[in-house]
């Protein structure tokens, strides 16, 4: 992963004086059935999210420019800030001090409800879901116990779902009906799964490849298997690292999602 450059901006909320790193590239080395790019090193994913230290504000460099409300910005001092906890539910602490960068995932988190309480739509908001679900396997995030993995597994697939689902009127990307079926199979939804999944392979005007992994994933989903795997094992039996070369790889940041209840 390459960062161009860091440059200093103002917190929205308090002023404070945070870091913000600007990405370039990074080398990409495959990609995971929920449309996670996996790359060398540290991931871009990981750079691209920022918190403030003092007010736990979370979100991209664009979101540590924007224009906040004073009312806004009192609502999110009272009623948000004091929930962004490291580990909500749990007495085992993940280390955090209010000096530290919490982990990527966590920092995700928090992104996904500053972007809630600041009004954003619904796929932006599903953008930090997905992407705090996917730092789950990156590491450092990777390598918290195995328990609170699986609930914040849970936890974040639970909203990424849902946002995503509310966001896919409006999203003219078709390949969000794919996610939304791929992320249900992960999280034990073998219903919701078939459905958007043979909704995206019979309806939707998404891209080939994932056209033929749809097909392989809704087979898995009627047989109630949940299990994580990449493109490469889907479309080709291969295993990780050992891509046929050639393949497109879509957009890294995921947004969209349908109100709607097939759970
Ligand atoms: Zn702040």
């Amino acid at each position: 992963m390459i960062v161009w450059s860091t440059i200093e901006a103002s917190c929205p909320i308090c002023s404070n004086r945070t870091r913000l790193r600007e990405v370039g590239s990074g080398f990409v080395q495959g990609q995971d059935s929920d449309l996670l790019v996996r790359m060398g090193g540290k991931h871009i994913i990981q750079a691209e999210i920022h918190t403030c230290n003092k007010c736990r504000f979370s979100g991209y460099a664009s979101d540590f420019v924007r224009t906040i409300s004073p009312p806004a910005r009192t609502r999110f001092i009272e009623e948000v800030a004091p929930t962004l906890v490291d580990d909500p539910g749990s007495t085992t602490s993940r280390g955090l001090s209010p000096q530290k960068t919490p982990l990527p995932d966590v920092q995700y988190h928090w992104a996904a409800r500053t972007a809630e309480a600041l009004g954003l739509p619904a796929c932006e908001q599903a953008d930090r879901w997905v992407r705090a679900y996917w730092c789950l396997r990156l590491a450092p995030s990777s390598y918290v116990a195995d328990a609170l993995k699986k609930s914040l597994k849970k936890l974040y697939l639970t909203r990424a779902i849902s946002r995503l689902r509310q966001g896919l009127r409006s999203d003219r990307d078709r390949n969000r009906v794919f996610l939304v079926g791929e992320l249900s199979r992960r999280n034990n939804n073998f219903l919701m799964a078939s459905h958007y999944l043979r909704r995206f392979v019979e309806r939707e005007n998404g891209a080939p490849y994932l056209k033929a992994a749809a097909l392989k994933l809704l087979e898995l989903s009627q047989k109630r298997v949940s299990q994580d795997l990449t493109l490469e094992e889907v479309l080709y039996g291969a295993k990780p690292g050992k891509a046929k070369p050639g393949n497109s790889t879509p957009d890294v940041r995921p947004r969209g999602g349908t109100p709607g209840d097939m759970g």
